[in-house]
């Protein structure tokens, strides 16, 4: 089941579980969330959440954190076709399409 949700994705306010607390206080889990993407790219569900960066981005592309203890402070989530790196770090979400270079800075 799929929920649409508004309101802005904010790294920092989803769990380690991958459970995001909106700003009227309840909380859903990612994987059940439908993301209405920019620049008309319509919506789409998300397909996985992925808790650990770790082998998949080490390091952060804004600020190019990088530590040397662990994976870098975010999570990736996965649609369709594209792909959101959520980095806490920066407080930043960055969409990519996959397979392709970076398209936009969707802050
Ligand atoms: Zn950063």
């Amino acid at each position: 089941m799929s929920r649409e949700v508004r309101g802005d994705l904010k790294p920092s306010d989803v769990d380690e579980d991958g459970v995001w607390t909106l700003p009227d206080g309840s909380r859903v889990n990612l994987q059940h969330v439908e993301m209405t993407l920019p620049y008309g790219l319509g919506e789409h569900k998300v397909s996985m959440v992925m808790m650990d960066l770790t082998g998949f981005v080490d390091e952060c592309p804004l600020c190019h954190s990088c530590p040397t203890d662990g994976p870098i402070d975010g999570f990736a989530i996965f649609l369709d076709r594209h792909y959101y790196l959520a980095l806490r770090c920066c407080e930043t979400l960055l969409l990519y399409e996959h397979e392709k270079n970076k398209l936009e800075d969707w802050i």
